[in-house]
């Protein structure tokens, strides 16, 4: 029988995560297939963990990851990839913002072909605010990166085994989920849903939605870069063409120039824009300076509900530090495991 995981990124969401086990786990089991529902508790400061570990008693599926601290959704996503034993992974957020009860629509887009299944909002329910900075950031991020996921999709889809083994490959310590997925490739197909309001703040905020903007726009484009160059480039020419004219008038003496304004606002505006394509530069290389590090990009504090180690949840690159695996219900040991 085919087996297809569920990876979901949890923070402070103790409010919501029961429902979330029951309704994915009702809609797994009607689509009659071996299933594993891997929630990944991204340090949260309520008790979601102690709300998943009560869970486990009525659903054996449900396995546990917690992390040290709270990495941030992209790390946590990519902390369920590397447990998920699957051969296809269901990624969706666990604020039920992805309702379950889409998921044997991708199954069966799955067992009908296709690699990726993306789940696209017809519709969503957001504060306007979120929705324009999303847009905004959507329209850049179409134009300018190498390569592109339509915009109206997230974190939202199903992947092959084999997709996900690529993915989880891909090492990078600023992660864009939706940009790897595209980069990977594979034969895709679309499902469409209509995306509800959320049940309660945010826990990724606005600052935090921010960063992630500039993790895929610096990651996956080069147009900062090429922006300063161009700008650099007009404001240079418009510099000559503008000591050429002070010169020609100088030489024929049209015009004693007092000259001290222009030598002050010229002086200060490309000191400005060397200042801006230096920023983006010191931006690709604090980036590059972050990914040779290689640091770990989460951290697992505790594993609940996995096989013992030495499973194929944990790739041989992923060398564990020490044994906190716990097959039972109880917690696992404290450990610092890297992924
Ligand atoms: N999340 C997380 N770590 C964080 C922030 C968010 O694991 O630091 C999870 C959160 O619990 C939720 C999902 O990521 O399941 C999406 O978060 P949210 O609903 O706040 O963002 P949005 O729906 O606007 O993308
Ligand atoms: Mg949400």
């Amino acid at each position: 029988m085919t087996r297809v995981s569920v990876v979901a990124p949890a923070y402070n969401e103790e409010a919501l995560v029961a429902e979330f086990v029951t309704r994915c786990d009702r809609a797994l089991r009607e689509a009659g297939c071996d299933y594993e529902i891997v929630v990944v508790d991204d340090g949260s400061k309520d008790n979601t963990f102690l709300k998943l570990l009560d869970l486990r008693q009525s659903y054996p599926a449900l396995k546990v990851v917690r992390l040290s601290r709270n990495f941030g959704q992209e790390p946590a996503v990519h902390a369920g990839l590397q447990h998920a034993t699957g051969d296809a992974v269901i990624v969706m957020d666990a604020d039920l913002q992805d309702p379950p009860e889409l998921i044997p629509e991708l199954l069966r887009r799955w067992r009908d072909g296709a690699q990726v299944v993306v789940a696209r909002r017809r519709s969503r329910g957001e504060p306007l605010l979120r929705r324009m900075a999303t847009s905004l950031f959507h329209y850049i991020f179409h134009r300018y990166a190498s390569v592109t996921d339509p915009p109206d999709t997230g974190l939202f889809c199903l992947i092959d085994k084999q997709v996900a083994d690529v993915l989880r490959q891909m090492r990078e310590f600023h992660r864009y989920f939706r940009g790897l997925r595209a980069y990977a490739g594979f034969n895709r197909a679309d499902v469409w849903y209509d995306r509800p309001d959320r049940n309660g703040a945010p826990r990724q905020s606005l600052a935090k939605l921010f960063r992630l903007a500039g993790d895929a726009l610096f990651s996956f484009s080069y147009a900062p870069l090429r922006i300063s160059l161009l700008v650099g480039t007009i404001v240079s020419v418009l510099c000559i063409s503008y000591a050429t004219f002070l010169f020609v008038v100088r030489l024929l003496n049209l015009w004693v120039v007092p000259g001290f304004t222009t030598l002050a606002v010229a002086i200060l505006f490309l000191g400005g824009l060397q200042l801006v394509a230096l920023g983006i530069t010191g931006e690709y290389i604090g980036r590059i300076y972050e990914e040779v590090k290689r640091r770990p990009i989460y951290i697992v504090a505790d594993r609940v509900g996995f096989e013992a180690s030495g499973s194929e949840a944990f790739p041989p690159d992923q060398p564990e530090t020490s044994s906190k695996t716990s097959t039972g219900s109880g917690l696992g040991r404290l450990g610092s495991e890297q992924g």
